[in-house]
């Protein structure tokens, strides 16, 4: 794999960028794997990454029905932060964004992590509460977090309105300064790169249709491009691991929904941080290329349709109208959506299922593009050694029949 670096990239220029060696290859696949992923979004392609770099586990397939990054890795709005509640999440997320913080060197490409800041706007009594404690509970755990009043909300990103006369007046806010965004595309293209550098194949266009199971253990995968025997398989469907997990005999607590975004045309740079706002649900960033980036809620209904409804797409417009009144003259370009798999507490499910080798990563819902590295070097600990890191322990399937539920409706219900 050739590296860049200013002297590649001043070599190549020389030959007009004609001889740019291909990223990763296109393998047919072997009849046989010691780990096979289902699905090269960038927790697939993280997790195979790790088990080759930690674990040195190599002869690994990963499977992707259509084309790597294609899922809600390429669709959603990149926001990346680790100031959840609880000690489980809290910690998890951390782990996450320690390893964005060294993730375009460890690569050895350009993720463009951007620490931004987030801003969490809280907009009546009872957010604030929340907010304060989850700063407070921060913290206590060595996350990074503030709260800011109204003025200093106002301070820190200037073209927001705090106006006392708005439906519903910010009245503070969280602020993670080491939050911010990612260029997703170049997460899952790295990831890849760097796989395949050692010997993972990436197999696109391949859809897991079936699995092997004999006697309560699986033994590989059935796929459009014919049977795939496996010592261990991971799913990393996202969206369809029910679908998926349903081919197994496994009935999972997940429900799909469709979660859209949308961004505007280019502009020049107005906002240089993240804005969400819970209350009135929607969220505002600007991409390199100037256009600003917005989402909001999930759609309620659960489908697999990867398009939400206009009036989700309209309420979020009116919030983000009554934050910034600049925009108002703003044109919205293009809206696209995503299947998200949402978990009764709003947590994710990462570790062991009941058929034997086979693993489950999933539920991460609206917020699993932020846990990518952190998501894909435990995984990759749980395959590697059949037993879950202690940062995944507390996401066990189990934690539904036990009770032990880590709920981050506050930190994570509708937010990314
Ligand atoms: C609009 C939107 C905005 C979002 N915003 C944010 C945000 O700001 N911050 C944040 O942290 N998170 C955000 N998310 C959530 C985040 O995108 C996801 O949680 C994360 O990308 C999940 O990664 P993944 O690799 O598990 O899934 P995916 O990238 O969806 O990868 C799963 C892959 O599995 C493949 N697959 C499925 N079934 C099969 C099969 N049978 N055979 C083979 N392959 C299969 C799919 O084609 C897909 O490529 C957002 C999501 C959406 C939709």
């Amino acid at each position: 794999m050739s590296r860049f670096s200013i002297f590649s990239l001043a070599r190549n220029a020389m030959s007009w960028h004609q001889n740019w060696p291909r990223q990763w290859r296109s393998p047919d696949p072997k009849p046989e794997y010691d780990v096979v992923i289902i699905g090269a979004g960038g927790h697939g392609l993280a997790t195979a990454y790790y088990l080759a770099k930690e674990h040195g586990i190599t002869n690994v397939a990963v499977i992707e029905k259509g084309w790597l990054g294609g899922g809600n890795t390429g669709r959603n709005t990149t926001i990346v932060r680790s100031n959840y509640l609880w000690d489980e999440s809290g910690l998890f997320y951390e782990n996450a964004m320690k390893l964005w913080e060294n993730l375009s060197q460890e690569l050895n490409y350009n993720v463009m992590f951007s620490q931004r800041g987030v801003l969490n706007l809280a907009h009546n009594l009872g957010d604030v509460r929340e907010s304060i404690r989850r700063v407070n509970a921060n913290n206590l755990n060595g996350i990074d977090a503030e709260w800011l009043n109204a003025e200093q909300v106002k301070e820190f990103c200037p073209i927001i309105n705090i106006s006392k006369d708005s439906r519903y007046p910010v009245m503070g806010a969280t602020l993670q300064r080491r939050g911010g965004t990612a260029r997703h595309d170049a997460v899952a293209w790295g990831y890849a790169r760097g796989a395949d550098d050692m010997g993972v194949d990436v197999i696109q266009n391949c859809e897991v249709q079936g699995m092997m199971i004999e006697n309560g253990t699986v033994k590989g995968v059935r796929t459009s491009l014919g049977d795939i025997k496996a010592k261990k398989v991971a799913m990393a469907c996202a969206g369809h691991t029910s679908v998926v997990a349903d081919m197994a005999g496994i009935r999972l607590p997940i429900e799909s929904h469709p979660l859209q975004a949308l961004v505007s045309e280019p502009m020049k740079p107005v906002i240089d941080c993240v804005v969400m706002s819970n209350a009135v649900h929607v969220y505002v960033s600007q991409s390199d290329k100037g256009e600003l980036v917005m989402g909001a809620g999930i759609d309620a209904y659960v489908g697999y349709s990867q398009r939400g409804s206009l009036h989700v797409i309209e309420d979020q417009l009116a919030s983000a109208m009554e934050l910034f009144p600049l925009f108002s003259r703003t044109r919205m370009m293009r809206s696209w959506g995503g299947i998200v798999d949402t978990c009764p507490d709003a947590s994710p499910i990462v570790g062991k299922t009941p058929v034997k080798n086979l693993y489950v990563n999933a539920g991460w819902g609206t917020g699993g593009f932020k846990a990518t590295p952190g998501a894909g070097w435990c995984y990759a600990h749980t395959i590697a050694k059949d037993e879950p890191h202690d940062l995944n322990a507390p996401f066990s399937i189990d934690r539904f029949i036990t009770g032990a539920l880590v709920d981050e409706h506050g930190a994570a219900g509708v937010a990314h």
